[in-house]
């Protein structure tokens, strides 16, 4: 049995407005049930929830008052939240969510209690659907951007693979959309020799900038999780991922146990 973590960030779910794109979020739920009825206990971490209900509000960027992000967040999520629910249910799947922050992760009952929520989604052949609990979460206890969050989800449940799914194809030697010499990094062995210059881990490319990346990467290899950071625009990407075949880059834990 194979323990996955899927993170789907906005760009993938939503469409550059905010609104969700229904046609890639039903093809990413067909494959998460397809993955599912081969046997993999696959989680979701998505992001979506502001850019939605930003869209919601007929606003033309996302706020820029907390409360008025919360709020946003609080109406994009419901949305957000059907959506998963009614795809995975046409592909026969059960989903759930769960709504985190760092105080619930970092206490040591909070963590225990939450984990122990995710075996028992999982016994029952739920897909846990996962964000951040926005409306809510103040700056203290913020995680701030779904790719730590997916990390920190990955060491908790003891996942085989976090896969971060994002408007990028990987890892480039150089910023890609600056240069076009810029290759693409298709393996890391030790993400902690990894000499990436300052311009690259700050550069914007891929939303939410490399540099989460490369942290939740460092936190997953961290707790012997492989991380496969690649392009979302095609779900069916995931096939390929699970036979080893897909265009990204893989940061390999190199066997190392939590
Ligand atoms: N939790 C935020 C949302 O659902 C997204 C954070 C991120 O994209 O990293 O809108």
């Amino acid at each position: 049995m194979k323990r996955i973590v899927v993170k789907v960030g906005t760009s993938t779910v939503c469409h550059a407005n905010g609104a969700i794109n229904l046609k890639r979020l039903d093809q990413f739920c067909r494959v998460i049930a397809d993955l599912k009825n081969e046997s993999y206990q696959v989680a979701v971490v998505t992001s979506g929830a502001i850019g939605v209900g930003t869209n919601r509000l007929g606003l033309a960027h996302r706020p820029k008052t907390i409360s008025y992000r919360q709020a946003a967040a609080a109406i994009g999520q419901g949305e957000l939240m059907s959506v998963y629910d009614r795809f995975l249910s046409d592909y026969g799947c059960l989903s759930a969510q769960i709504l985190l922050t760092k105080n619930i992760t970092e206490d040591p009952a909070g963590k225990e209690n939450v984990t122990a929520t995710f075996e028992a989604l999982f016994e029952q052949q739920v897909v846990p659907i996962v964000n951040e609990n926005d409306s809510v979460a103040t700056e203290e206890i913020v995680y701030g951007d779904n790719d730590t969050l997916s990390a920190v989800v990955a060491s908790l449940i003891r996942a085989d693979l976090l896969v971060i799914l994002s408007d990028i194809d990987g890892l480039y030697d150089k910023d890609p959309t600056r240069y076009d010499s810029a290759t693409l990094i298709p393996r890391v062995d030790d993400i902690d020799a990894l000499d990436v210059s300052a311009e690259l881990s700050h550069s914007e490319y891929g939303t939410g900038g490399m540099i989460t990346k490369l942290h939740a990467a460092k936190i997953a290899v961290d707790h012997g999780i492989d991380t496969f950071l690649c392009s979302g625009r095609n779900p069916a990407i995931l096939y390929d991922i699970v036979e080893n075949e897909a265009k990204g880059t893989r940061f390999s834990s190199g066997g190392k146990t939590s």
